[in-house]
């Protein structure tokens, strides 16, 4: 299976992307945990993204997909993969296709999951993350077990200005990549709204 995830910051695709990878035993590829992993490691690649990252703004195309090329090459996303957070702009989107079909392969899904801007807010600033076992949680919508509180990450974009910035860069840069994917017949929109589960069963029912 080969498949992307798009939506808006804080849609909850790492959330639902978890769960997809588990089922089909393929990799998960986030571009976001690739450049934090990169800021961390302090490399000169991540201390350029971390430029961007901290106002809410994308990170230019060129280092974007060259770091999505050097993950490709990797054997394990021979069999399949998931996509998520990359293609963000049209000239990543076309980076993509180029790459997919220099190997014959094709994408089978692109899964949209839509939620409105007025829920992004309250989901990006209740978001904690376990640096541990890379778990998503929401202060509100999914509490941590109190076991786990002490070393919760609470990202430095997750913030409200940072938000304001990332909703702008995606309905100005990643929507556009929309009806790109909809001409080609493998667009299929989800509903973001509703606990979890439910929109885990959404994916899963789109997906048979
Ligand atoms: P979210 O989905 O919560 O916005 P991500 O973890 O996917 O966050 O991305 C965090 C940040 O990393 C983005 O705001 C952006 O600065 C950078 N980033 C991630 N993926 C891309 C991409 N495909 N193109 C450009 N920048 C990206
Ligand atoms: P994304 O990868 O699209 O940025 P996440 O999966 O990190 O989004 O989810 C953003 C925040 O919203 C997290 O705190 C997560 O626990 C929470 N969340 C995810 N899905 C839902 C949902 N269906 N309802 C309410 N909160 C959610």
């Amino acid at each position: 299976m080969r498949m992307i995830f798009i939506g808006p910051p804080g849609a909850g695709k790492g959330t639902q992307a978890a769960r997809l990878v588990d089922k089909y035993k393929i990799p998960h590829i986030s571009t976001g945990d690739m450049f934090r992993a990169a800021v961390k490691a302090g490399t000169p690649m991540g201390q350029e993204a971390d430029r961007y990252m901290k106002s809410g703004q994308l990170v230019p195309d060129e280092v974007t997909i060259g770091l999505v090329r050097e993950r490709f090459a990797q054997p394990d996303t021979q069999a399949g993969f998931m996509l998520d957070g990359f293609p963000r702009t049209v000239p990543q989107a076309e980076a993509l296709s180029e790459a997919l079909t220099a190997d014959g392969v094709q994408l089978d899904t692109v899964l949209l999951l839509e939620v409105p801007d007025r829920l992004i807010v309250d989901r990006i600033i209740g978001r904690r993350s376990d640096p541990e076992t890379g778990e998503i949680y929401h202060l509100t919508f999914n509490p941590p077990p109190p076991e786990v509180s002490d070393r919760l990450v609470h990202r430095k974009d997750d913030t409200e200005e940072a938000v304001r910035s990332r909703l702008e860069a995606y309905h100005k840069m990643t929507a556009p990549i929309i009806p790109f994917y909809e001409t080609s017949g493998l667009l299929q929109r989800v509903n973001g709204v509703g606990t979890p589960d439910e929109v885990t069963a959404v994916i899963t029912s789109t997906l048979t």
